[in-house]
């Protein structure tokens, strides 16, 4: 997996910004970066193929949005022709701008659906006032775009998710789930009917959010439905940037992490043979065991 560098030329001195000049060379550095990172995450774990439609699906937030708009832009020069489909799940919140993303996805040259399923009386209904919602709300909307996905004949789903995004989910399950384990950048469904795909897994959210700005994306705020993430989520967030702010960089560490995974340093035996391991050639027949089996075992 080639090296990701992120370079936060927005932080350069307000004075410097408000230079046009210097604001059109950094903006342009930034969209060249989040193409090159995106392109090479494609590449890296060949999420898109020749002949593939893929099914390109936007929130409202400002990472689908830039997800959308890299694609567009990577697809003009691909060396294999795909099709790109843009779809965004209208799940029926409360204040939810219709004529927003229709007005946006007008102007472009890409094919678009707004799917209309109305999760959010069902998740309302279904969960304690209080509680939050997101759990529920997630698998209905994945619900949905799988149906749809295979109505129509979508061979690859792509979704916003970024390296921070990526990290924080790896550090939930380890703290809260007693797992390791985060959101991949390409996975089969469990009914193994369609694969996913993330095409920001090398881009970092300050990068998207700087992006969105310059772009203006018409953003539609996450929070219509009154839900929030939940608490274990907010203290990971919270931990990671307060972690990034005194050690820069620390969150691309622990992603490159990732994909550099030593199982033999760890301690799962289904990923590695340690009961194998023996300067015998083989465990002899009869030789005594120094652990009483378990169910599990
Ligand atoms: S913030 Fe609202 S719309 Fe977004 S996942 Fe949570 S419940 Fe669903």
């Amino acid at each position: 997996m080639s090296a990701v560098h992120t370079l936060h030329n927005f932080n350069a001195p307000a004075a410097k910004r408000a230079d046009p000049r210097v604001a059109k060379r950094e903006a342009d550095k930034l969209a060249k970066r989040l193409r090159r990172q995106v392109g090479q995450a494609v590449e890296d774990f060949n999420m898109i193929e020749a002949g593939d439609k893929v099914m390109v699906c936007l929130s409202g937030g400002k990472d689908s949005y830039a997800m959308l708009d890299v694609l567009l832009q990577l697809q003009r020069k691909a060396p294999v022709e795909f099709e790109l489909h843009a779809l965004n799940l209208d799940q029926k919140q409360p204040g939810f701008p219709e004529h927003v993303l229709p007005e946006y996805l007008s102007k472009l040259d890409v094919p678009f659906t707004i799917l209309e399923q109305d999760t959010y009386s069902t998740v309302s209904r279904v969960v304690p006032e209080g509680k939050t919602m997101c759990g529920l709300c997630s698998r209905l909307r994945r619900g949905a775009l799988y149906t749809h996905a295979e109505a129509n004949g979508f061979t690859k789903i792509a979704l916003g998710h970024h390296m921070d995004d990526m990290v924080e989910t790896l550090f939930l399950n380890l703290f809260f789930g007693g797992r390791m384990a985060a959101m991949p950048p390409k996975l089969k469904s469990d009914a193994g009917k369609h694969i996913v795909i993330r095409p920001l897994t090398y881009c970092r959210e300050a990068d998207l959010e700087a992006y969105a700005g310059i772009k203006q994306f018409p953003i539609i705020p996450c929070n219509l439905c009154g839900s929030q993430d939940g608490l274990q989520r907010q203290q990971v967030k919270a931990m990671l940037a307060d972690w990034e702010r005194s050690a820069p960089g620390r969150v691309e560490t622990i992603f490159r992490a990732m994909g550099n995974i030593a199982p033999s340093q760890l301690a799962d035996r289904a990923l590695f043979d340690f009961a194998g391991l023996s300067l015998r050639e083989a465990l002899e027949p009869g030789q005594p065991r120094w652990l009483v089996s378990t169910p599990a075992d």
